[in-house]
């Protein structure tokens, strides 16, 4: 990975840090990655309700403005809608995979929402409540 993009990545999961080896951080980014799958395909298919409205559109011989009176703002709701749902589902699938393998790592991290279980004696996430399946730091 190219430096600037991985220091970009390193701040926008700032839970990858606790990976000391930068190396074994790749890895971890790599698998989670891979992990998350096609996530990032859904913005792409937000954009195919357009092409049949499209169609319909040509067909009815409206005009050009009348036609991107309700296209553009129809296609502005329904991409950014799917846009962000996709980034928050995206991310979250990110984030689950590198609290995952940070456990795996031993590093004492909440498998649910990622928070730092070092010291935590209870087994119950101070965060979200839920249980640590396990002492703190043991996967
Ligand atoms: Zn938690």
């Amino acid at each position: 990975m190219i430096r600037p993009l991985r220091s970009l990545r390193d701040r926008a999961f700032p839970d990858l840090l606790r990976v000391e080896d930068a190396y074994d951080r790749d890895r971890v980014w790599g698998v989670a990655t891979k992990e998350s799958g096609l996530g990032w395909v859904l913005p792409i298919v937000a954009y195919a309700p357009v092409f049949p409205w499209a169609y319909v559109a040509v067909n009815l011989r409206l005009s050009l403005a009348a036609m991107m009176l309700v296209m553009v703002p129809a296609f502005m709701v329904v991409s950014m809608g799917a846009q962000s749902l996709a980034v928050f589902r995206f991310r979250r699938k990110l984030d689950r995979s590198i609290w995952g393998q940070l456990r795996e790592r031993s590093v004492p991290v909440c498998i649910h929402c990622g928070y730092d279980l070092t010291g935590n004696a209870s087994g119950v996430c101070p965060e979200c409540g839920r249980g640590l399946g396990g002492a703190g730091g043991k996967p």
